[in-house]
């Protein structure tokens, strides 16, 4: 069945002109397209028109595949809600035919936030020290997507966000349309939305009635005061995310998280204890009586947690869990924890002091 497009409202201008891009640039060559979705605004609108504008194409000769990274911190509200839209765009996309496929990109076991805090003595992130984008989001994206030798990156980046990001594109702009991306990489970025602004991106999720999924309603409501998205794919060195609604619960590198406190004012009441946490673990990370003496490299200096300080963290986490009720940790993390242990107590080089 396909989508009859003359029950949609008037597309703006703006939208037809991406949709028409869109279907232009997908029929022009066989190069594998992935979509960075993190459920906000900009990779919203962004969806939308790639699924309306395949929707116009009578045939299809290669998948499009949308990618959510789900890094295990994610703020939970938002993870339901892309939960429930991605397995609501995946019913659509399969009722009309379209191939459009969804993959959820998870951190390396390793990486996890909760395995590098609790399990390595990692502090958790500050602008200065910030390990946590490219270990939880940037890079488990980039190894679906390297799995392929070239391939086409759709993301929702626009034009007026920052100076850093205008004066990026216009470095790599090689159309109206288009970034390359720097650095070695054989990809190219499509950015169909790049002259949409803030207007325009809500007017995109709003006036295009379809896919339903995508439910400009609930996004406007977890968007109430909300900051940027959470970068995806590395196309601005240095972006950082810790303000986002669509970002870690357990962000630390932002002073204070207004994203998760201006949820608990408009009723998600649920998220009071994570913010008690992450308040706590954020001052907890500074106190020298919880650092080792020296860094793992062997300098001087305030080094990893000490593992009287992790287990404090982890005692404080599974309390917070309970209190709330939300699962915060899972089996396969515990487990490579205590590992992570026992590898620094029997390790002669792990010094606590001096
Ligand atoms: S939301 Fe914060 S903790 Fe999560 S990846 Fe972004 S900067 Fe790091």
């Amino acid at each position: 069945m396909k989508f009859c497009s003359s029950c949609l409202r008037p597309v703006q201008e703006k939208d037809r002109k991406a949709i028409d891009i869109i279907k232009k640039e997908y029929l022009k060559d066989d190069c594998p397209w992935f979509l960075g979705y993190s459920g906000g605004k900009d990779s919203s609108a962004l969806l939308k028109l790639v699924i309306i504008a395949l929707n116009e194409l009578n045939s299809y000769h290669k998948e499009i595949t949308v990618i959510y990274c789900d890094t295990g911190v994610e703020n939970p509200i938002i993870t339901e809600y892309v939960y429930e839209t991605i397995e609501g765009l995946k019913s659509e996309c399969f009722n009309l035919g379209l191939p459009i496929r969804y993959e959820i990109a998870v951190p390396k076991l390793e990486d996890r936030f909760f395995v590098k805090v609790i399990g390595r003595g990692y502090p958790t992130p500050t602008n200065i020290f910030r390990w946590c984008t490219d270990k939880l989001r940037i890079n488990p994206v980039k190894q679906i997507i390297d799995e392929h030798p070239k391939a086409t990156v759709l993301l929702g980046i626009r034009k007026g966000e920052s100076e850093q990001r205008d004066r990026t594109i216009s470095k790599h702009a090689k159309t109206e349309y288009y970034l390359s991306q720097s650095g070695s990489s054989k990809n190219q970025i499509f950015s169909p939305i790049i002259n949409h602004n803030l207007k325009d991106v809500w007017s995109t999720i709003k006036f295009n009635s379809f896919p339903n999924s995508l439910d400009s309603q609930k996004l406007g409501e977890i968007y109430k005061d909300a900051g940027s998205e959470c970068p995806v794919y590395r196309e601005v060195p240095g972006k950082s995310c810790g303000s986002s609604r669509f970002g870690c619960w357990t962000c630390t590198v932002v002073r204070k998280d207004k994203s998760i406190s201006n949820m608990i004012e408009n009723g998600y009441y649920e998220l009071k204890e994570l913010h008690e946490f992450r308040n706590w673990i954020s001052k907890f990370r500074d106190n020298p009586e919880f650092r080792c003496g020296r860094r793992r490299n062997g300098q001087k200096g305030l080094g990893p947690l000490t593992l009287k300080g992790r287990k404090i963290i982890l005692e404080k986490l599974l309390e917070t869990e309970l209190k709330s009720d939300m699962k915060l940790i899972n089996e396969e993390e515990l487990i490579r924890i205590k590992e992570l242990w026992n590898e620094d107590i029997n390790n002669p080089k792990y010094v606590e002091n001096n």
